[in-house]
Formats: C-alpha cells, structure tokens, sequence
C-alpha cells in the first residue's frame, strides 16, 4: 500500500495536535469516545441500533455480524458513527478511531458502502484512515516507550486499551526499535569515547 506523499508526516501532526486540544500528554490513554465527544459525532451501539430501528441494522449486517466494524453515516454534513459493540474493547476502539480519522482527514461522504462498513472503492482513503486512526490510540511517544522499557506487546495494549496487533503495528510502523536500539549505541559510543 502506498500512500500520498507527505501524508504520514501530516497525520503524525493531526494526531498530536488532536491529543493536544484534547488536553492529553503523548503518553496517555487515548479514549476515541472522547474525541467522538470532542467532535460532535453521535456514536451509537449495533445492539442499540438493532433493537431500535432492525431494518437498517440487518442493513449493516447482512449475514455476518463479526464482519461488521463499524460505519460513517451521513445525514446531509453531519456525521453518525455505528459500530459493532460485540467485538472486543481494543477493536471497538481502533474501529472508533478509524471512522473519526475520516472525519480529522474531512474525507468526503461515500455514495456507499463496502463490506464490513467502509468504503472498499478507495482503498487509499481506507489507509489514510486506518494510519491515522492508529496513530491517535498509539502516539510515536508510546511506541517508543513502550520498546525503550522493553514491555511486554500484550500488557502494554491493554493499558492502552488496544488490541495486540495494533500496539505491534505502530512499533514497527514508528521504526520505534531501530530508534530506541540508535539510541542505545550513540550513548554507547560516547561512553566508550568519555572513558
Ligand atoms: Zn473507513
């Protein structure tokens, strides 16, 4: 996957001004639903929407409800995100995040929908919002920190409230251990040079 030119430098930058007007440190627990708050975008539970309006919930669904993650609905400007509340908490945030990485990155409204939600059309805008997205729950800084103190990949997603695989893709999407490992042997080579 490619993406455009400059793109990972200007979602790095929306991602730390985001935690910024969130009032957030580089290393804190990043909450989407808060953002959603933020943002002004209504987040509604599948399970609410199936018990109130099935129809459009079995819209979403089809036959595979694991399939489902979540969606941006339009109502002409204004957002509405559905999402799957029976997946596990680390997906329903990185699902969360996604749809509002859309909304950060003002990608325009669908005129439908992909399976599983998203647009599967235009897969650079689907990158775009799964980079940001990430980068939000998983700032450079917790990337980083998360290598420097050596912790365990598990223990440290679920402090951050992520799954797993997330946690390992922004450490290998950072370069987080090619920096941290730079580091050490810089401060070595002082070292060694001071003695
Ligand atoms: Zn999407």
């Amino acid at each position: 996957m490619g993406y455009r030119r400059g793109f990972k430098t200007h979602a790095n930058s929306v991602a730390s001004e985001t935690r910024v007007e969130l009032q957030l440190g580089p290393l804190d627990r990043f909450d989407p639903f808060v953002l959603a708050e933020y943002l002004a975008v209504p987040v509604i539970r599948l399970a609410d929407l199936a018990k109130e309006a099935p129809e459009a919930a079995r819209h979403f669904l089809r036959e595979d409800e694991g399939a489902f993650s979540a969606v941006t609905v339009f109502r002409g400007s204004h957002r509405v995100v559905v999402y799957n509340d029976a997946h596990v908490p680390g997906r329903q945030h990185s699902d969360l995040a996604h749809e509002l990485a859309h909304a950060l990155l003002r990608h325009e409204a669908a005129p439908a929908f992909g399976d599983g939600g998203c647009r599967d059309w235009d897969s650079d805008i689907e990158d775009e919002a799964t980079f940001l997205g990430a980068a939000l729950l998983v700032s450079e800084e917790i990337a980083l920190d998360v290598v420097r103190r050596g912790r365990p990949i598990r223990e440290a997603a679920h402090e951050y409230g992520v799954t797993p695989k997330l946690m390992q893709w922004r450490i290998n999407a950072t370069g987080a251990r090619k920096r941290v490992e730079r580091g050490r042997n810089y401060r070595r080579s002082r070292g060694s040079q001071a003695a």
